[in-house]
C-alpha cells in the first residue's frame, strides 16, 4: 500500500486576534531609508510580519492567560512559585528551582558561583550572554562542537553534538580542576537551532564522571530538541517528546533557561540544580540580582503562566505544529531554489546571503542588503548574522566570518501557513531580481555590537 504523507495542522483554535497593518511600498520606502536600512531600526508599527526572533514573542495559550489572572502577588512565598516549581520539576526532574527575570539573570548568578578566574569553560558553540557571563565571571569560553556544525551544506542530522576528542584535548591540557562546569545547549540557537543527540550526550556523561566534571545545560530550546531526537534518532520513535525532555535533563546537573523561548511566555527564566549548596548559594545570590528566591525579578502571574507554558511546550501536538511550521517554511525556499543552511532547524530558517547574493562582496554587506531587500518587497522583518553581526576585532580590523545570513527566527504560535507562504514567496520575488540588487555602503557605525545600531546607505 502507498503511503500519502499526511498534514498536520495547528494544534489550536483561534479566539482572539490581533489585526496586522499591511503599509504600502511607498511607507515601507520610506520607513526603511529612515531606519538607515538596519532591520533593528524599524518600528514595529511599520512591519507586517516579524520575524526578527522568537525570544518572548510567543502567544500564549487562554490556560496561560487565565493563569495571569491568579496571580498571587504576595512578596514571599507566592503560590505561583511552588506551582512553577512544581511543574518544572515533575517536567525537567531537576531538583531545585530559582526564578530569575530571564535567562540571562541565571546565567549570571551560575557564573558567579561556580566559575573562578582563570578557569575553561568548555561549550557546543557560544551563545552571545552566556559566553559573556562566564567571561565576566574571570572564566574563558571553549568551542567543542563539531566541526560540521560550522558548514552549512553538511547535512548531518546533529550538528549539536560535542566532539568528544576536543573535549578531551582540553582536560589533558588544563586539567579537570579548571574546568568547573561543561556548557551544553540543546538545539544550539547560533549553528541554526541545530540539536545533540541522546547518545552524544550520554556519551558526555561518561566522560564528565570520570574526570568529575559538572554538565550545565542551556535549556532554553531543549523541547525542540527533544522533537528531533524523536524523529531522527534510532530507539526514539515511540518515546513522547515530554519523555525525551525528561532524559536530556537526566544527563546534566543543573539548567538556566530562557522561559522567552520554548516555554512559551513573553518574560521570565529560571535556574535549577540537582546540588544543595549550588543552591544554597544561588539563592543568597538571587536577592542582590533578582529579587527574593520566590520570585527572582518576576511578577507571581508571570510564574504561574510560566508554569502553564512549561507543560504546554512538551506536548508531541504542539511541538509538531511548531517545528513543522519552521519546516514547511524552510522546505518551500528550497523548492524555489533559495539557499538556506542544512538541515532545516528548531527555530528559524537561515538563508545564505553570499549564495543567494554572489555578486555583492563581504564588505559591501550582503546579507543586510537581502534583509533591507525582503522588508522593501512585503514588510516581512527578519535579521543579518554576517559581517555586520561580527563586528571588528581588537587591532580594528573587520571580522569576516564564514558564514554570511539572514535569519527568518518563527515566533511560536503566532502565525499561520498562509503567512509563511507569504514569506517564502516574497523571498522568491527578490531571489528573481538579485541580479539587480547592489550592496550598501556603512555610513554610521556604534562602538559595540554595532548591527543593533548601524545605519547604511544603498550604492548608486
Ligand atoms: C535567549 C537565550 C539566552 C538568554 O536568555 P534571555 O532570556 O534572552 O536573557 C541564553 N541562551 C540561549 C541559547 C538563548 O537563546
Amino acid at each position: 500500500m502507498k503511503t500519502i504523507k499526511r498534514s498536520w495542522a495547528e494544534p489550536y483554535k483561534i479566539k482572539m486576534v490581533e489585526l496586522l497593518k499591511m503599509n504600502s511600498s511607498a511607507q515601507r520606502k520610506k520607513a526603511m531609508k529612515d531606519a538607515g536600512y538596519n532591520t533593528f531600526l524599524l518600528k514595529s508599527d511599520d512591519v507586517y510580519i516579524d520575524l526578527l526572533t522568537d525570544s518572548g514573542t510567543s502567544a500564549m495559550s487562554d490556560h496561560q492567560w487565565s493563569g495571569m489572572m491568579m496571580g498571587d502577588e504576595a512578596y514571599a512565598g507566592s503560590r505561583n512559585f511552588y506551582n512553577l516549581e512544581r511543574v518544572a520539576k515533575e517536567v525537567y526532574g531537576y531538583k531545585y528551582l530559582i526564578p530569575t527575570h530571564q535567562g540571562r539573570g541565571a546565567e549570571n548568578i551560575l557564573s558567579k558561583i561556580l566559575i573562578k578566574k582563570g578557569d575553561i569553560i568548555p561549550g557546543n558553540m557560544y551563545f552571545t550572554t552566556t559566553r559573556l557571563h562566564q567571561e565576566l565571571a574571570g572564566g574563558k569560553f571553549e568551542d567543542i562542537i563539531i566541526d560540521s556544525a560550522h558548514d552549512p551544506e553538511n547535512e548531518f542530522p546533529f550538528k549539536g553534538n560535542v566532539d568528544l576528542n576536543k573535549l578531551e584535548k582540553l582536560i589533558k591540557k588544563h586539567g579537570a580542576d579548571k574546568i568547573p562546569y561543561i556548557s551544553i545547549a540543546t538545539s544550539v540557537n547560533m549553528a541554526g537551532g541545530q540539536p545533540i543527540s541522546m547518545k552524544n550526550l550520554k556519551e558526555l556523561r561518561a566522560l564528565t564522571k570520570k574526570h568529575n566534571i559538572l554538565i550545565i545545560h542551556d535549556m532554553t530550546r531543549v523541547a525542540e530538541n527533544a522533537f528531533f531526537i524523536q524523529q531522527k534518532e534510532k530507539g526514539y520513535e515511540m518515546r513522547s517528546v515530554k519523555e525525551i525532555v525528561k532524559e536530556i535533563c537526566s544527563y546534566t546537573d543543573g539548567a538556566t533557561m530562557s522561559a522567552k523561548k520554548d516555554a512559551l511566555v513573553n518574560i521570565g527564566g529560571f535556574l535549577t540544580i540537582n546540588d544543595w549548596n549550588i543552591y544554597e548559594e544561588a539563592r543568597n545570590m538571587v536577592v542582590v540580582y533578582e529579587g527574593l528566591h520566590t520570585y527572582g525579578g518576576l511578577a507571581g502571574r508571570d510564574m504561574e503562566a510560566m508554569a502553564i507554558g512549561i507543560g504546554e511546550s512538551v506536548s508531541d501536538d504542539h511541538i509538531r505544529a511548531r517545528v513543522g511550521q519552521v519546516i514547511y517554511l524552510g522546505e518551500k525556499m528550497l523548492s524555489y531554489g533559495i539557499p538556506i543552511v542544512k538541515p532545516i532547524g528548531g527555530h528559524g530558517i537561515f538563508i545564505d546571503a553570499k549564495k543567494f547574493l554572489p555578486h555583492i562582496s563581504q564588505d559591501n554587506f550582503p546579507a543586510q542588503t537581502l534583509a533591507a531587500e525582503i522588508y522593501l518587497d512585503s514588510g516581512v522583518r527578519t535579521m543579518e548574522r554576517g559581517i555586520v553581526s561580527a563586528g571588528r576585532k581588537t587591532n580594528g580590523e573587520n571580522y569576516y566570518p564564514k558564514l554570511e545570513l539572514v535569519r527568518f527566527t518563527i515566533p511560536r504560535r503566532v502565525y499561520t501557513q498562509a503567512h509563511m507562504d507569504v514569506i517564502a514567496e516574497s523571498t522568491r520575488s527578490v531571489f528573481e531580481r538579485k541580479n539587480k540588487i547592489k550592496g550598501m555602503q556603512m555610513i554610521y557605525e556604534p562602538k559595540y555590537l554595532r548591527f543593533f545600531q548601524a545605519r547604511f546607505e544603498k550604492i548608486k
